[in-house]
């Protein structure tokens, strides 16, 4: 059913760790998805590939596999090394989001299984998840975008969602047929799998495929659905919940298990993946897990010191702006920023203070800052320095 992992890579059986380490490299780098955007076949060869290296890389894995076949690393792989397995390749480094939620969830690939939100990386584990499929194709993965706002990824969100996506016909249970009756497969006379010679520089392989028309069952349908036309699926929408943590960033993305397609006549349900998308906000700028946001004080505040309403991620607060704060300054209010991915405090929000200048002045304002003017101390005494030359005196000495 799965095809050989020394021929994934393209490696001799007696390669060394080295010759396989830079064969996985230049295949990882050729199929990474980044590379291949929305290319189903780029991504289902970098599946491969990783799964391979996660094996071959492995002293002890490589022993099993060399000894027993796919079934010797089949059962490990899919327990997990708590995260240690796939990443520790050095290979998917994708998003840190996940490495994050492995902490999070303590330990991750292992404990994920059971609920319904797998944090793992969108690229493990696949074929796992298919090689134990009992019956039918397996259903293909769905990727959406979800936007946020900037209010919603700070403190963490529950959103609903509606999807469309393949979903089981209700007339025949997903099984694609009326009655229910099967009969053996004719491509493959009922073994489930082809197989195809092939030769390559390193010697002849045998590929072992799972059978197109069964997809690996051995049996095919006999009286098709009328309603789903023997596919056991149909186009459908359903409604999703997605759990959001606070922290995560534009571009991350979350897996979540068997929520994809249906697969074809009782095949396991591909995965969700929902790629998060950070709204722009009118306010606040976004600085990691911290948050800018920029004040206008007028140059009396800012010389007397004032206490000011400003917004916040959580509803407006009272800032102090004390006495003599010059302009740019950075004013923090503590834990009113970005929730941390990791842990349960927040991020800060910074608030750049900076001096209001009015556009318009009544004639009694131009009165009083003309009054203002003759005060000995509201010019700056630069011209004094005991330090440095002052910038007249600079400027003299460039120009002459
Ligand atoms: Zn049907
Ligand atoms: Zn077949």
């Amino acid at each position: 059913m799965k095809r050989d992992y020394y021929e994934i890579l393209g490696v001799a059986r007696t390669a060394t760790k080295d010759e396989i380490k830079k064969a996985y490299r230049k295949l990882a780098l050729q199929y990474h998805p980044d590379k291949n955007p929305d290319n189903k076949d780029a991504e289902e060869h970098f599946k491969e590939v990783n799964e391979a290296y996660e094996v071959l890389s492995n002293d002890d894995k490589r022993r099993r596999y060399d000894q027993f076949g796919h079934a010797g690393v089949g059962s490990s792989a899919a327990s997990g090394a708590g995260g240690g397995g796939f990443q520790g390749g050095g290979a998917a480094d994708f998003n840190d989001i996940f490495s994050a939620f492995n902490d999070m969830f303590g330990g991750g690939r292992g404990r994920s299984g059971g609920s319904p939100f797998g944090f793992e990386e969108v690229f493990g584990g696949g074929g796992q998840r298919r090689g134990r499929a009992s019956a039918g194709i397996p259903g293909t993965d769905l990727k959406i975008r979800l936007k946020l706002t900037l209010e919603e990824i700070a403190k963490g969100v529950e959103k609903t969602i509606k999807i469309k996506k393949q979903i089981a016909c209700k007339e025949c249970n997903g099984t694609g047929s009326k009655s229910g009756a099967t009969e053996t497969c004719q491509t493959c006379h009922g073994s489930g799998e082809v197989r195809q010679a092939s030769k390559t520089m390193f010697g002849q392989f045998v590929n072992i495929a799972a059978c197109p028309t069964c997809g690996g069952e051995g049996r095919v349908i006999k009286d098709r659905c009328t309603a789903c036309y023997g596919e056991g699926i149909k186009q459908g929408e359903v409604t999703v919940k997605v759990t959001v943590p606070a922290g995560v960033q534009d571009g991350n993305y979350l897996t979540l298990r068997g929520q994809g397609n249906a697969g074809p006549r009782g095949g396991a349900p591909g995965d969700l993946i929902v790629v998060i998308e950070e709204k722009p906000h009118e306010l606040f700028i976004r600085e990691g897990d911290d948050v800018i946001y920029n004040l206008a004080v007028s140059f009396p505040d800012l010389v007397l010191g004032t206490k000011i309403d400003v917004p916040t991620l959580d509803g407006p607060i009272k800032l102090t702006i004390p006495p003599s704060t010059q302009p740019e300054t950075r004013l923090r209010i503590a834990g009113h920023g970005i929730g941390h991915l990791r842990g349960s405090s927040r991020g800060d929000q910074y608030v750049r203070v900076n001096v209001f200048v009015p556009r318009e002045l009544s004639h009694q304002d131009k009165e009083m800052l003309r009054e203002l003017k003759k005060s000995q101390t509201i010019a700056p005494s630069g011209h004094h320095d005991q330090n440095s030359k002052s910038f007249f005196e600079k400027a003299r000495d460039i120009f002459s």
